[in-house]
């Protein structure tokens, strides 16, 4: 296998060391094959916000693996499913199930296009949308982590419709619009950039992005794929009460398993096939199997208090690791919203991915092996979002922050 892994920031070039080879997760916790566990801190890269192998959602997946894995033919738990994202997300009408997060984003763009025959589209430094060809430009943490301004491959006449602005700064993207008239089709963001380390937007940044996008006939699409379900039940359009056309899902939907969807306004949607012109398919789209997880999912999410108890969890984390790194003398800037975090080994404030690049990533590189050693597992790469989930308990928080203590002396 390329770099003995399936993906590659798995394989611990940006931090040094060997990857590690992972037996059985449970909960908060990860085993190696060695036997050490490990706080987790990844969450198999979002999807684990219940904690891992959530027993409601193992029993259920055990029932429905008796049925089958797969119909190729409609099922109802797909129904289930669907009606709970229209539900809970406010900008979804209609929803089309797809494998993972790159096919959600691949097959939005082909809408966004299709609905307003227009060609080009707008992308952030630093967001990441999968790795579909007109998305690989400035594309964050993978590509950041390995150097690549972008990758061979792919056709300089691909990326030519692809547009790019610095995070939070809408002066550039209404030069973009006055530049290019009549041919953007929209605008595409991370709503919460979390494949740049961890930014937020800043206040009007979303808003002022849904009005420029009215004003010139194009589209706002959110990627949700890493803030659906997690930044808040309906996501980040529903924190921050911004609506966008059509929004993209994967990660915490499939439940750890793959999954991934694209919905919008049901004028949009019924461009897709069949019900419109515009092809996209799947020979295990919407597999019982995968439903099942995200349904049970969803169903545990929903329950009173829970995003009360992410938000406090992950607070409590960062706050402490901010403070250990300041008791160490070290430059550090971070914050948290919900169920995701991270921080910079730099001065900051971070508004953008240019302002992200000036974290120590050496300084993380050594940060990373000293939690490794205690027993902590953080993303290996110093532009990845941390993430909780409903089984980090008050314990593994106090033992992460020790290990915070420890590690950062180590470094300083
Ligand atoms: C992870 C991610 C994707 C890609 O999803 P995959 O399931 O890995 O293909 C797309 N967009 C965002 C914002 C992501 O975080």
């Amino acid at each position: 296998m390329p770099g003995g892994v399936s993906s590659p920031v798995r394989a611990f070039r940006s931090v040094g060391g060997q990857p590690i080879v992972f037996d059985r997760v449970k909960g908060p916790y990860a085993w190696d094959v060695d036997g050490n566990r490990f706080i987790d801190y990844v969450g198999t890269w979002g999807p684990a916000i219940c904690g891992h192998a959530h027993p409601e959602v193992t029993e259920a997946l055990h029932e429905s693996l008796e049925k089958g894995t797969s119909f190729g033919a409609p099922c109802e738990l797909e129904n289930q499913l669907a009606e709970m994202v229209i539900e809970a997300v406010p900008s979804v009408e209609m929803v089309r199930f797809v494998n993972s997060g790159t096919e959600a984003c691949m097959a939005v763009l082909r809408l966004m296009r299709a609905f307003t025959g227009r060609d080009k589209v707008i992308k952030f430094e630093g967001c990441y949308h999968g790795h579909a060809d007109m998305f690989l430009v400035k594309a964050g943490s993978g590509v950041a982590t390995l150097g690549l301004p972008d990758s061979p491959g792919v056709p300089r006449s691909t990326t030519a419709n692809t547009l790019t602005a610095p995070y939070n700064d809408l002066e550039a993207v209404k030069a973009l619009f006055a530049e290019n008239p009549d041919a953007i089709s929209g605008v595409i963001l991370e709503p919460v950039v979390g494949n740049a380390g961890f930014i937020t937007p800043e206040p009007g940044f979303l808003e002022g992005l849904r009005e420029l996008t009215k004003e010139h006939g194009a589209l706002l699409v959110f990627d949700e794929v890493m803030t659906g379900f997690r930044i808040s039940y309906g996501g980040a359009q529903e924190r921050f009460g911004v609506t966008p056309d059509l929004t993209t899902m994967g990660k915490v939907i499939g439940g750890g398993l793959p999954v991934g969807a694209y919905g919008g306004r049901a004028d949009i949607m019924a461009m897709v096939a069949p019900a419109g012109p515009m092809y996209q398919a799947g020979t295990l789209s919407g597999n019982p199997l995968a439903m099942t997880a995200g349904i049970k999912t969803l169903e545990l999410l929903k329950q009173e208090g829970t995003y009360e108890r992410l938000e406090s969890t992950t607070k409590k984390l960062l706050q402490g690791i901010l403070a250990a790194a300041k008791e160490a003398g070290l430059p550090i800037t971070g914050s948290s919203i919900s169920a995701m975090f991270g921080f910079y080994l730099c001065e900051g404030p971070v508004r953008n991915f240019e302002e992200a690049k000036s974290t120590d990533t050496e300084r993380f590189g050594k940060l990373h092996r000293a939690m490794l050693e205690r027993g902590v597992y953080l993303a290996p790469s110093a532009f990845e979002a941390g993430f909780t989930s409903l089984a980090h308990s008050e314990a593994d928080i106090e033992a992460t922050l020790q290990a915070f203590r420890e590690s950062f002396a180590t470094i300083s």
